[in-house]
């Protein structure tokens, strides 16, 4: 995985800089990363933790669904169609849900997310990289949360 990733930001599309979404997931990966980027002189700038409430989580994952007909995103609780059972966009009544998308594979993952992912968290930390956002709030204050961490890190344009 590490050499794939190598591999990968040598490609000019990287050559600006490049963001690693869920990756590195366990200390271990971590610090093979680390050592990777080293070894091209390089080193990541920041890492991004998203909070987020376990249970809320849970709430948002397992309660969503798509039309099947315009893939519109729905949710039981938090989003659910204006009249019952029909899509706001198309009209649709056929409906899809990922079949991961369950209570138990959730909480699974959650378990798996607090076993061997988050200890990556004190790792970063102490390396003065890590800084946390809070994915609970509104999804246009995450984005601007998220853009204020990043915009900085970015190098000038060269165009
Ligand atoms: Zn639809």
């Amino acid at each position: 995985l590490i050499r794939m990733l190598a591999g990968r930001i040598a490609r000019p599309d990287c050559a600006r800089g490049f963001i690693l979404d869920g990756f590195p997931r366990t200390v271990p990966q971590a610090v093979a990363l680390d050592g990777m980027l080293a070894g091209k002189d390089m080193r990541l700038h920041a890492v991004i933790e998203l909070r987020v409430d376990d249970a809320a989580l849970i709430e948002r994952i397992a309660g969503r669904y798509t039309c099947a007909n315009c893939g519109e995103g729905y949710n039981d609780v938090l989003h659910p169609p204006k009249v019952a059972g029909t899509c706001d966009r198309c009209g649709g009544t056929s409906f899809t849900r990922r079949a991961d998308d369950t209570r138990e594979t959730v909480a699974a993952r959650l378990v798996a997310y607090h076993q061997q992912t988050a200890p990556i968290l004190p790792h970063y930390a102490a390396q003065g990289r890590l800084h946390a956002v809070d994915g609970m709030a509104e999804p246009d204050a995450v984005t601007g949360e998220l853009v204020a961490l990043l915009d900085p890190l970015a190098p000038p344009d060269s165009a």
